[in-house]
């Protein structure tokens, strides 16, 4: 049965990827609905290319023959000929358009892990609601699921692995000081730039864990991250009866968006690098350096502490990122400004969407008072 699919972001990473894979699967997925950020060169070639029913343009532009503002995403998303939606929005940015197709009955192949992060409740609440589910891109959670496939309730732990980005080695003043295109040198991923600096202060690997916790519904004592330089194991399951199962590959994001839209079933695909266990070489494992990379131990003290103490924490973390990345700020002061800003959260529960936006509001002003 052919499926329609709108693909929210398509101009960046996981969004052009996404379309590479719906190149070589065009006789089971039809793609009905773009949706770009604020490059309309790219989205208008890409809309020439596909000829999709729909394009917007989140950014308000003036001007342009086809809808703009941040309402396109919901409106690709309840496309009457949607069925999946991909959510490879960055940020806090691909809530409402997440919880509308989930309301809505849709599939929701989610890359933009900030929304969960954010909103994990209620976003599961919303699927439970409308009959909607979401199914990961993230490769870690991607990898868990293709693990745990058959066997949701036997899970004992769960390990996701991460690269360590390129400071994984540094004494942490040299990383306190790294410059923006030291930050931006991933050694074994290529990603948009504020999941790259993620991944350079580890708080991706924290958001992660925050991800698994509700998208797994394990708790967080069942919930660990090691570091593999290597990114080829990316996720160990741990049953109950202690037999552990991982999920090994090249890194390319293009497997777990093939899953995301073929789960649980699987498609013949030839996209991704075959895997020769020779070439792959030693695998390595190491912890998480937790005392230089705070960004880290932040992040899931404040998943562990729930209400909005997460929303508090990926604000705080999407604001300075952006300071970092506009040179304001060193790269240690990132996680000074996450730290010094859930210190002076007062946590609440997370009853609603709107609880959870005022507390993204004021972590952002906070965190932008910090940085001044
Ligand atoms: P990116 O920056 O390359 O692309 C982001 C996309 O979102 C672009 O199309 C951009 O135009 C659009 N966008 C930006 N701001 C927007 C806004 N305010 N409203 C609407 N659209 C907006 O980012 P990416 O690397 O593709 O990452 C996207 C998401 O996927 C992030 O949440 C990231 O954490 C997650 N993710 C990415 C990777 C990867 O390999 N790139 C892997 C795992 C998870
Ligand atoms: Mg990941």
């Amino acid at each position: 049965m052919m499926r329609g699919v709108a693909v929210l972001g398509s101009t960046g990473s996981i969004g052009k990827s996404t379309l590479a894979v719906l190149t070589r699967q065009r006789e089971h997925f039809r793609l009905v609905a773009l949706t770009g950020g604020c490059n309309r060169v790219d989205l208008e070639a890409q809309a020439a290319e596909w000829k999709p029913d729909f394009i917007g343009l989140a950014d308000s532009q003036r001007g342009v023959p086809y809808p703009t503002g941040p309402e396109v995403l919901i409106e690709a998303a309840l496309h009457p000929d949607v069925d999946i939606v991909v959510n490879a929005v960055v940020g806090v940015a691909g809530l409402d358009a997440t919880l509308a197709a989930l309301k809505a009955g849709k599939r929701v192949a989610l890359a933009s892990k900030e929304t969960l992060v954010m909103a994990g409740d209620l976003v599961s609440a919303a699927a439970r609601a409308g009959g909607g589910e979401i199914v990961p891109i993230d490769s870690e959670h991607s990898a868990v699921l293709q693990c745990v496939a058959g066997h949701p309730t036997a899970v004992r732990r769960l390990i996701i692995t991460g690269s360590g980005g390129p400071f994984r080695d540094w004494p942490a003043d040299r990383v306190a000081s790294a410059s923006v295109s030291e930050a931006l040198q991933h050694p074994t991923w290529r990603m948009g730039r504020k999941i790259t600096i993620d991944s350079a202060t580890l708080a991706n690997k924290a958001l992660e864990i925050i991800e698994a916790h509700h998208l797994f519904s394990l708790p967080y004592d069942a919930l660990e991250a090691v570091i593999h330089p290597q990114s080829i194991v990316h996720a160990f399951v741990e049953f109950c009866d202690g037999s552990v199962i991982a999920q090994l590959g090249f890194p390319s994001m293009e497997l777990p968006i093939l899953y995301a839209l073929t789960y649980p079933g699987r498609l013949p695909d030839r996209g991704v690098r075959t895997f020769d266990p020779v070439a792959a070489g030693p695998l390595t494992f190491e912890p998480v350096r937790t005392e230089v990379f705070r960004a880290f131990r932040a992040g899931v003290a404040a998943g562990r502490a729930g209400g909005t103490a997460p929303a508090v924490f990926n604000a705080a973390n999407e604001t300075a990122v952006a300071a970092f990345l506009d040179g304001c700020i060193t790269f240690g002061r990132i996680h000074e400004t996450i730290e010094r800003t859930l210190d002076a959260h007062r946590q609440e529960p997370a009853a609603d969407v709107e609880t959870v936006r005022a507390a993204d509001r004021w972590a952002r002003r906070r965190a932008h008072e910090l940085l001044r």
